[in-house]
């Protein structure tokens, strides 16, 4: 692969190492020219469903936008690159094993809000309440309460082990 900041057609492969549960290749690569190094992912590209818009509009599955849409969930968060890009791989592959040609958004959104939930609490109250659009201050206390009380029942686990 070109290095992406001087163009020459030889890079090195430095290491190298499965992730996201093994479903993508993650490449440290060494340009031999500018000595720069960059990290390269690889994904099997397996064809995603498309997208039933809430208007009934098709559209083709758009993963920057996903990936903007949790990116902004988590703002200012503390998930890592790795965490982040586990979290968008999952999300596709949940999406995928449907089995479904086509999705709903309002399912891929639900998608979105489980794996929120288990990455940063913070982010998913935040994705929620956009994408949910809280009708009223009722509704987002009872999600937050629900939080609360899951939150309340891992203690417990943790404190009975
Ligand atoms: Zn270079």
């Amino acid at each position: 692969m070109h290095c992406p900041f001087c163009n020459e057609i030889e890079t090195k492969v430095i290491d190298s190492r499965l992730v996201g549960e093994g479903r993508q290749v993650r490449r440290r690569r060494e340009c031999i020219v500018c000595g720069e190094r960059f990290t390269t992912y690889e994904v099997a590209e397996l064809v995603m469903p498309r997208v039933i818009k809430r208007n009934g509009v098709r559209q083709p599955f758009d993963e920057e936008k996903l990936r903007q849409s949790m990116r902004r969930a988590l703002q200012k968060r503390l998930v890592t690159t790795e965490q982040f890009e586990e979290a968008v791989l999952r999300v596709k592959h949940e999406l995928r094993t449907t089995g479904e040609r086509e999705v709903s958004s309002q399912m891929i959104g639900e998608v979105v809000m489980d794996e929120l939930r288990k990455l940063d609490q913070v982010a998913y109250v935040r994705f929620a309440s956009v994408y949910r659009s809280f009708q009223d201050v009722k509704a987002f206390n009872t999600e937050i309460k629900k939080l609360q009380k899951s939150a309340k029942q891992a203690l417990d686990i943790e404190d009975s082990q």
